[in-house]
């Protein structure tokens, strides 16, 4: 018996069979070595996954490269065919996924149930019909036709994060594959098992060995390597804006095409005229996966004259949120992620309590429940040029400041480096749409929040990403466009 379940390579997660080798090539694929990975439920080891290294990144493009040729030129019907058997293959295994993904990166079960992976299968639904409709514009330049293709670009390194792990891996994979390309995905190291069971669906629903690779292990260890191969074409990362300068520096030597889809710091402005029971709902919201959201509206920024009655009602509401178990159906705050997420969120609030912000709620972790729960925080008092105003915490902490009119509403909200999205509550469409156009931000949601559409685009502006994903815009990244001039008829024809 070995110490560890460290050789066994297929873990049982929350009653699954997860296998926690690589996918390279059409085989599962072992390391020499392992790494563990914890449950933020309870701290349970749920499994040691291979620890990827230079050797498997190498073995997963080249297998991406093997299998580039015969899929590029699979007509695009029978790719979409795929990708519609793909999402049939997660909805088969819809309560595994959620179950598993729960146990792995703690976010809440009915969540995953209800929400997330129902859109993991839209995502592949989704590129797989918009694949056929695809616009191929035909111009007329003095008499020479102009052809737009849409042609696939080789193998796609996807790099994505750990807080919400399948839906953001197939909002790549998805359109990657839609395209007609190969791709190597490198989940993040601390929820990297429904990454396995999508290998498991995509080989069961019939892709061909080596269109989709999955290579495991930490990100400077198997990541980098990765980004730093010739022949990737494209790659596509969702994470933190320090590794983004990384890939984006290494993927420079190459010049490979980089999507970055990054942090953000999002503003909500609650304007005197608001719903204020709308704005109280939409603000606490924002404690949603236990604030480990990209694109949560962190910075509450409230008109100075409903401010008091917003913190008020706010408080109240707050006060209701069950935090615990994510398994549990009541459950509406689970755990943080990991150890050393905590102790950061923890710092952010320590030094800004230290520099005196006060917390209106929260303020540190449950003392309850221990562990990774940490209290869902508001903190007043806190100057626009402060940490915790600046940077993003990645945890339940959100901030509040006020304003007195437009001008100063719309300095605040722009004021940080991010700008990936903002979120108004007004009752007058007309201020919303000024606002709203002097706003740097992918996204402006006025009276909602997380409404999204894939055949919008998404992304960020500034330090909170490069380029734009979602409908058109994916393919626009994913493939190489062609324009085909033909002459007009007898040009060529010999006298
Ligand atoms: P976090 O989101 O935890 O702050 P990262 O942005 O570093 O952290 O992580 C997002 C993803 O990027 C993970 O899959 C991680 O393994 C990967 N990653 C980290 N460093 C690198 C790197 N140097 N090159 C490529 N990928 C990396």
């Amino acid at each position: 018996m070995p110490e560890h379940p460290a050789a066994a390579t297929v873990a049982t997660v929350a009653g699954v069979p997860v296998d926690t080798r690589h996918w390279i090539g059409g085989r599962r694929v072992a390391s020499a070595d392992t790494f563990a990975d914890h449950s933020p439920i309870d701290g349970t080891e749920l499994a040691r996954i291979a620890r990827g290294t230079a050797a498997e990144a190498e073995a997963a493009v080249a297998a991406a490269r093997t299998a580039f040729p015969a899929w590029a030129s699979t007509p695009p019907a029978e790719r979409a065919r795929l990708l519609h058997a793909i999402a049939d293959g997660v909805e088969a295994r819809l309560a595994d996924l959620a179950a598993v993904e729960t146990a792995d990166n703690g976010a809440l079960l009915r969540s995953h149930l209800r929400g997330v992976m129902p859109r993991v299968a839209h995502n592949f639904r989704f590129f797989a019909d918009r694949l056929l409709e695809l616009a191929h514009p035909e111009l007329d330049t003095r008499g020479h036709a102009n052809r737009v293709s849409w042609d696939p670009a080789g193998p796609c390194v996807l790099i994505t994060p750990w807080n919400a792990p399948l839906m953001l891996a197939t909002w790549k994979v998805a359109p990657a594959l839609a395209a007609g390309n190969t791709v190597v995905l490198k989940p993040a190291e601390w929820s990297p098992l429904t990454a396995s069971l999508l290998a498991d669906i995509a080989a069961e629903a019939g892709l061909p060995a080596g269109v989709l690779n999955l290579v495991q292990g930490y990100g400077d260890e198997v990541g980098a390597p990765l980004t730093a191969h010739p022949d990737v074409r494209r790659i596509s990362f969702t994470g933190s804006v320090p590794t983004a300068r990384r890939i984006a520096e290494t993927a420079g030597r190459n010049l490979t095409p980089v999507s970055l889809e990054l942090g953000g710091k999002s503003p909500m402005l609650v304007f005197a005229d608001a719903d204020l029971d709308l704005a109280v709902e939409l603000a606490v919201g924002q404690y949603d996966n236990a604030g480990q959201v990209c694109l949560a509206a962190t910075r509450l920024l409230v008109d100075a004259s409903v401010a008091e009655e917003f913190t008020a009602r706010f408080t109240g509401r707050a006060a209701e949120l069950r935090q615990g178990d994510p398994r549990e159906e009541s459950t509406d705050l689970g755990p943080n992620i990991h150890p050393r997420q905590l102790e950061r969120i923890d710092g952010f609030v320590r030094r800004a309590l230290a520099a005196g912000a006060r917390a209106v709620i929260g303020g540190g972790p449950n003392p309850e429940l221990g562990g990774l729960y940490y209290r869902p925080t508001l903190l007043a008092g806190v100057a626009q040029d402060s940490e915790v105003v600046q940077e993003e915490v990645f945890g339940p902490v959100l901030t509040l400041q006020t304003f007195d009119t437009e001008k100063e509403a719309v300095e605040l909200a722009n004021g940080t480096r991010f700008g990936l999205a903002a979120t108004l509550v007004t009752g007058d469409r007309e201020r919303a749409d000024r606002i709203a156009d002097q706003l740097v931000a992918g996204t402006v949601w006025v009276n909602c929040f997380f409404v999204r559409d894939l055949r919008a685009p998404f992304g960020g502006s500034r330090e909170s990403g490069i380029g734009r994903e979602g409908g058109d815009w994916s393919f626009d990244f994913y493939a190489d466009l062609r324009n085909t001039v033909t002459a007009p008829k007898g040009w060529s024809d010999r006298g």
